[in-house]
């Protein structure tokens, strides 16, 4: 099986130093199922291409046992896709070959190793089962393009139909380790299919691989099964590590916690005038393609599905079920084509970068950013404002001055359960500030709501303009 990976980061060549292979000379590693062979196809300072040759020697693995046993009966374990197709044999091939970038570590370019680099990485074969749209639902979150071209099951005899397997190019600008991580984890879960037993240590290398980015991912579920193969015990031990770590289920969130939020903002509904403020500052922009980011149940959406001016609508949730109401919600299935072709829905999350957001006019942020962990706050402003920049941003969060007002608020505590923080006026508009000077943004405050002398409105507005 091969794999190609390539960076134009200038100096190009310094992927040797990442990965510490010589461009200049080709090695042979002997593994415990067959060898692998590292070699440059081509070094320049500009385009650094290191290739991974995994050659897995079936007849040795039958002899260990380690090879596919049962269903096909002893065929199947000498006449098998193992040499051909990218599997967990080449996530241990990554990690015994590039076991130093693996974990992020690099003596000759320690600073090199945290910096995102425009990487490529092809595969002559990758197994995906669940089809293209599996393997997107892996990597597009993460911030990937992806080019895949499924592969016949023989050339010469197109009637046999399509494989599972694809031909595949991932581009990304990401640091190294990261990428290797992915890879590491992802190519076994796209194979569904491990050469080994799996037991608790596994849990703790998913863990591990998976640490920065799984816990957020939209698919970590299916992840985490297909890692841990459909174990269930296992699953449900990682799954409650990852729900540690991340942002708590999504879904759970988005049905359970949304409603006290409401009771809450009931009595002057906020929402309609939040909603209100936020359509007549999107129509002033003059935008006609625009992004609902953390769009939850779709108000906003259908607000914007209204007005004419709007030609390209999208919404974006990182909770399925939330897209599920917001989908109910427009009665989607429903609409007349015209309508239908001007609203999508997009599943993914915030924090990472993703070039389906890219190229819009306008996009807003509506009570989201409070649902975000501080830590992670720059990584959506980079996605955000630096990926994806739209000509326009407006984003709106509480006011936490005004929390005094609420008769049903105890003190010190949040509006919503899942907010991670709320802010005072000062605090949002130094956060803003410093967001539109970093990113090359005007910016202007508006406030939503009945407005008060002392502690100002319960609504906050920044609109940022390119
Ligand atoms: N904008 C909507 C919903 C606000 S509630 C409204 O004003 O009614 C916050 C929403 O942000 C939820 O739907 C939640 O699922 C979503 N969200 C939280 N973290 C996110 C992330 N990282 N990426 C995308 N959406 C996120």
């Amino acid at each position: 099986m091969l794999m190609t990976l390539t960076s134009t980061h200038e100096a190009a060549t310094d992927l040797g130093f990442l990965l510490r292979k010589n461009p200049a000379r080709p090695q042979s590693f002997t593994l415990s199922f067959g060898k692998a062979h590292v070699f440059y196809p081509e070094a320049t300072l500009e385009r650094c291409t290191v290739a991974l040759l995994v050659e897995v020697d079936p007849v040795g693995l039958v002899r260990n046992r380690r090879g596919p046993s049962g269903e096909g009966g002893a065929l199947e374990q000498y006449v098998n896709d193992r040499p051909y197709a990218a599997s967990s044999f080449l996530s241990v091939a990554l990690a015994d070959v590039f076991g130093s970038a693996l974990s992020g570590k690099s003596k000759e370019r320690p600073e090199l190793a945290d910096t995102p680099l425009p990487l490529s990485v092809t595969f002559s074969a990758l197994p995906c089962r669940g089809g293209e749209e599996f393997l997107r639902k892996m990597f597009e979150p993460l911030g990937y393009t992806i080019s895949a071209r499924r592969l016949p099951l023989d050339e010469k005899f197109s009637d046999w139909g399509e494989s599972s397997y694809f031909q595949v190019e991932l581009k990304a600008r990401l640091p190294l380790q990261q990428l290797l991580s992915h890879l590491y984890v992802l190519v076994p879960v796209l194979d569904n299919d491990k050469h080994y037993w799996v037991s608790d240590d596994e849990v703790e290398k998913l863990l591990r691989h998976g640490e920065g980015w799984l816990a957020s991912h939209p698919e970590r579920e299916a992840i985490t099964r297909r890692y841990l193969k459909h174990q269930r015990s296992l699953v449900d031990d990682a799954l409650t590590q990852l729900a540690d770590e991340a942002e708590p289920n999504p879904d759970a969130v988005a049905e359970v916690h949304a409603a006290e939020e409401e009771t809450i903002e009931r009595s002057i509904s906020l929402n309609e005038q939040r909603l209100g403020s936020v359509l007549a500052a999107l129509k002033n922009t003059g935008a006609a393609r625009v992004l609902d980011l953390g769009c939850g149940e779709g108000k906003l959406l259908q607000a914007l599905l209204k007005e004419r001016q709007f030609t390209e609508i999208i919404g974006m949730d990182v909770s399925h079920r939330a897209l599920e109401i917001a989908h109910d919600r427009l009665h989607y299935d429903r609409l007349p084509p015209v309508q239908k072709e001007r609203l999508r829905f997009l599943h993914g999350s915030l924090i990472y970068r993703d070039q389906r957001l890219a190229g819009f006019d306008a996009a807003a942020v509506v009570e989201v950013i409070e649902h975000l962990d501080a830590a992670r706050l720059a990584a959506f402003e980079r996605v955000l404002f630096e990926c994806a920049k739209p000509k326009h941003i407006v984003i709106t969060t509480p006011n936490s001055e005004y929390n005094v007002k609420w008769e049903t608020l105890p003190a010190g505590k949040f509006r919503h359960r899942d907010h991670r923080f709320e802010w005072t006026r000062a605090e949002f508009q130094t956060w803003a500030n410093g967001v539109a000077t970093r990113f090359g943004y005007n910016l202007r405050f508006v406030s939503v709501g009945p407005e008060d002398l002392a502690v100002g409105s319960p609504t906050q507005m920044a609109v940022f303009t390119r």
